[in-house]
């Protein structure tokens, strides 16, 4: 889909439908981010330009891109393309310990750094109720000091652009939804410039789970519930934000929450990393374990070595609560479809027919 910095100017950045992924940023010059908010400072007036074709937020062919990523279209629409559904976590007790949940995503960063599958992996650093930043890990300690979710829109993807400068190659990406359509895109890219071939040296791409990331005013919010204690940990549940700090556990209801939450993923499509190699989340009654959505072959090679080297381990995802996970994505993108219809503005999603036919029709699975 063609366009230029013009077009990215007035669809995305200046409707708040930036999701701040960072891919852009070091594309060029002229974009730059301040508090996880992209800025053009100058407009090259370029009629096509990287910047759009790259940007998660501009038109993006679902069902074109389901047949790059997966070699077909899909025949679940409301996950998308998967081999697999575990429950899985890592078996190192430091690594458990340290991840979000069963700290499965540091385990098989870890394993494929290790095992030299990767050289580096683009990731997010930073404590809670500090501004996360984009981070290039190229060893298991740097991994780790990257565990753990924080909740905003840090542009981690800039970190991908730090890895090709530095001939630091192959390496996985792990972001939110929107970071990994953004790097399918860059991948997509034909002829991009030689240093901005950093979409080729992505080897693999791990994808969270994701329902929405906050405004950077969260970080403010979060250190004043908080007050004098140090942040150990923040969690949600549907109901809650858990804060675990060195002086106690602090519980606020998830309504406080909700002001933060950045208008762009109010309109987000994907919830659950639908372009990624595996993706992970939550399994929303126990923490030491994580969903893992085994989506390409590539991920499924990567879980299998990193199974029979004794990396990870899984069990079966429980078969009954499948129709909830299934029910809240469904009903997260009929939202979303909903909210892009009030706004009344060309879409981001070219989505066929069929596509929203088979979500509004009643889930038989
Ligand atoms: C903004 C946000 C919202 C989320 N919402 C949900 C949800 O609604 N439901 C659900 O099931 N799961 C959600 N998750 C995913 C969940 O919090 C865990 O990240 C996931 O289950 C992996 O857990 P883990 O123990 O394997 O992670 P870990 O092993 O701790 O690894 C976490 C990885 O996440 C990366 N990361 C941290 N913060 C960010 C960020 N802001 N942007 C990009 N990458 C980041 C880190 O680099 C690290 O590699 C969300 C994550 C984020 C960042």
């Amino acid at each position: 889909m063609p366009g230029g910095p013009g077009d990215l100017l007035r669809q995305v950045l200046q409707t708040g439908q930036c999701v701040s992924c960072g891919l852009c940023l070091d594309l060029c010059p002229y974009l730059q981010a301040a508090a996880e908010r992209v800025v053009m400072i100058h407009h090259c007036g370029l009629e096509e330009g990287n910047c759009f074709r790259v940007c998660p937020r501009t038109p993006t062919d679902w069902e074109e891109m389901d047949r790059r990523v997966f070699g077909a279209p899909r025949a679940d629409h409301v996950l998308g393309h998967y081999r697999q559904i575990l429950f899985a976590r890592a078996t190192d007790p430091v690594v458990a310990a340290a991840g979000q949940y069963g700290g499965v995503v540091s385990a098989l960063i870890i394993f494929a750094l290790d095992g030299g599958k990767i050289r580096g992996a683009v990731l997010t650093a930073g404590a809670p109720g500090e501004m996360p930043q984009p981070a290039l890990a190229v060893s298991p300690d740097e991994v780790l000091a990257c565990a753990g979710s924080k909740y905003s829109a840090a542009p981690s993807l800039r970190a991908l652009h730090e890895a090709a400068r530095r001939g630091v190659e192959p390496v996985a990406v792990v972001g939110r939804p929107c970071q990994v359509l953004a790097v399918r895109k860059l991948q997509a890219v034909q002829g991009i410039e030689a240093h901005h071939l950093a979409g080729r040296k992505v080897a693999l791409v791990v994808g969270l789970f994701c329902f929405w990331a906050l405004e950077p005013g969260f970080h403010a919010f979060l250190r004043a519930v908080a007050g004098k204690a140090r942040i150990l940990k923040v969690d949600f549940s549907p109901e809650s934000m858990l804060v675990r700090t060195d002086r106690g556990p602090l519980c606020k209801p998830v309504e406080e929450v909700r002001g933060f939450i950045r208008p762009a993923c109010r309109e987000c499509f994907d919830p659950t990393a639908e372009f990624a190699d595996v993706a992970v989340g939550s399994t929303e009654y126990d923490e030491a374990w994580n969903t893992l959505v085994i989506r390409s072959k590539r991920g499924e090679a990567l879980v299998r070595a990193a199974l029979e080297a004794g990396a990870i381990e899984v069990r079966p995802y429980p078969p009954e609560r499948l129709p909830a996970l299934r029910a809240a994505v469904r009903s997260k993108k009929l939202r979303a479809l909903e909210v892009q219809a009030s706004r009344g503005e060309s879409s981001y999603l070219l989505i066929p027919a069929g596509y929203r036919q088979a979500l509004t029709g009643r889930d038989q699975r």
